[in-house]
């Protein structure tokens, strides 16, 4: 696996690969991989030739306060995982090569309105601008034909579907389904930041949302109450909800009788956010 991390060596590499007939997937992460990063990779093997991974620690979409500093860094670790994953080429630009000078204010800035500013968005003012901008920078940077992105971050990958759309990016966005630790955590960077007592409770994230799936796939129509029980639930076992929501999967709330939902999730336990959601087709 070849790495670079400027602009021009990135394009001459992805430039030989197209001009031998090759299509290019790519797969954008913040690094500390997981086999759920790992599994965008073997899906993004399947679909084309070469395989480009980014790992950029993106300052624009921490919060102040946010946990930028303390994000796990894990490099070489990374690279090797990459490497036996059969990854081509990984791009590793710094932030002068992202954003020219750091974090200016006045930074061109791509923004998704409807989708970005409730959930996530709500708790992490300018996350998804951020998210946007630096997903748009690096797919004008790969250029590939098809890019990979997890439905674990169902909200992240609905912004980047419609910001794709509307700015004619020319590449196919894939979502691929949450890869799961065998108690049922999605698997995340962040969960290495729970200590043993926490890592125990942390599976109910998702089994609560299974269960109210289960409510809603029995006929169960009291989205409010359905709710607030989950959230009743989740804070009797240590856990702060931040959201727990049952919309339709364009996010837009959901009505009696809808067919495609899906339930999101966010809650801490101790400093660490989890997120998670279900997604489910009633008929
Ligand atoms: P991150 O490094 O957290 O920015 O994630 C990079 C990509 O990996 C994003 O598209 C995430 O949605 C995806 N991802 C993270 N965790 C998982 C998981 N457990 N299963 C599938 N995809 C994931």
């Amino acid at each position: 696996m070849k790495s670079c991390d400027q602009i021009t060596s990135l394009r001459q590499r992805v430039q030989a690969f197209r001009s031998a007939g090759e299509r290019v997937a790519f797969v954008p992460t913040m690094g500390n991989l997981h086999q759920g990063h790992l599994e965008l990779v073997r899906q993004a093997r399947e679909r084309a030739e070469r395989v480009v991974v980014s790992i950029y620690v993106n300052p624009t979409q921490f919060g102040a306060g946010e946990d930028l500093d303390a994000y796990p860094r894990t490099l070489e670790r990374d690279r090797q995982m990459l490497e036996q994953e059969g990854a081509d080429l990984l791009f590793i630009p710094n932030d002068s090569v992202m954003y020219g000078d750091g974090r200016r204010s006045d930074l061109t800035r791509v923004e998704v309105p409807g989708v970005s500013e409730q959930l996530c968005g709500a708790s992490r003012p300018g996350h998804f601008i951020g998210v946007a901008t630096v997903v748009a920078k690096l797919l004008n940077m790969v250029q590939p034909d098809l890019a990979l992105f997890g439905e674990k971050d169902y909200q992240q990958l609905l912004v980047i579907r419609r910001m794709v759309a509307e700015l004619n990016i020319f590449v196919e966005i894939v979502g691929i389904p949450t890869f799961r630790e065998p108690d049922g955590l999605a698997m995340s960077s962040r969960n290495g930041y729970l200590s043993a007592e926490e890592r125990t409770l942390a599976p109910l994230l998702n089994r609560v949302l299974q269960s109210m799936c289960r409510q809603l796939l029995g006929g169960g129509a009291d989205f409010l109450a359905l709710e607030e029980a989950g959230k009743e639930q989740l804070r009797e076992a240590g856990f702060e909800p931040d959201y727990l929501s049952i919309r339709q999967q364009n996010l837009e709330l959901p009505t009696v009788g809808g067919e495609n939902m899906v339930i999101l999730a966010a809650a801490r336990l101790g400093s660490t956010r989890l997120i998670d959601n279900c997604s489910l087709f009633l008929r």
